[in-house]
């Protein structure tokens, strides 16, 4: 069943489809260091913790938020663990998701180069109707900054992107992030 764990309702009683209540996975891709466990720590625990790495062999975390048509959303964030690095597991890893978020780093060029690398390989490899968000973190770093924000615009906007700065450090963006993605998503019809 291709569609098993990709966008479609959950009844956390019945565990059947409805469409008020989303469940998707979500995959993080982008180097390492740009940010995306520090991303996720913000998102699910509201706090920063560089020294708090998800572990390894951990499958992943989940956050519900609701949005204002009373429908929830509950994202399940795979974390790549690192994997990576290894180009030929990534398939494996975002196989079945719903939404994938591609970091970048702006005050690392290189990171944004690798970011449309993964880019490419979702829009080969990923499902056709995934919701991909490009995403520039360490948006607190302005001085650093070497990536500009109309780089990231136009680069998302050619790819039919959704874009955002963040800072998992100070919070910025960090609940917009999700909650845009959530706007974005399918809906599986209610019969
Ligand atoms: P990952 O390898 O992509 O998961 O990156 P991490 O989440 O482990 O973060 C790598 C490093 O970047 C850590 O030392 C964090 O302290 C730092 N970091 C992550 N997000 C931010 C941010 O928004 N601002 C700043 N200034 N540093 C960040």
């Amino acid at each position: 069943d291709r569609s098993a764990g990709r966008v479609g309702g959950l009844n956390p009683e019945t565990g059947d489809s409805d469409a008020k209540n989303l469940r998707v996975k979500l995959v993080l891709l982008g180097d390492s260091g740009v940010g995306k466990s520090c991303i996720v720590l913000r998102f699910v625990r509201g706090q920063f913790d560089p020294t708090s790495k998800v572990t390894v062999g951990a499958s992943f975390l989940s956050q519900t938020i609701a949005l204002q048509d009373s429908t929830t959303v509950k994202f399940e964030i795979w974390d790549t663990a690192g994997q990576e690095r290894y180009a030929a597991l990534a398939p494996l890893y975002y196989r079945g998701a719903a939404v994938a978020v591609v970091v970048y780093d702006i005050t690392n060029p290189h990171s944004f180069h690798k970011a449309q690398y993964w880019v490419k390989e979702l829009q080969k490899h990923g499902s056709p109707d995934i919701v991909l968000a490009l995403v520039g973190n360490k948006a607190d770093l302005q001085d650093k900054r070497e990536v500009s924000v109309q780089d990231g615009t136009e680069y998302a906007e050619k790819n039919g992107m959704f874009f955002i700065e963040t800072s998992a450090k100070t919070a910025d963006n960090i609940n917009q992030l999700f909650e845009e993605i959530a706007k974005r998503l399918p809906r599986p019809s209610s019969s």
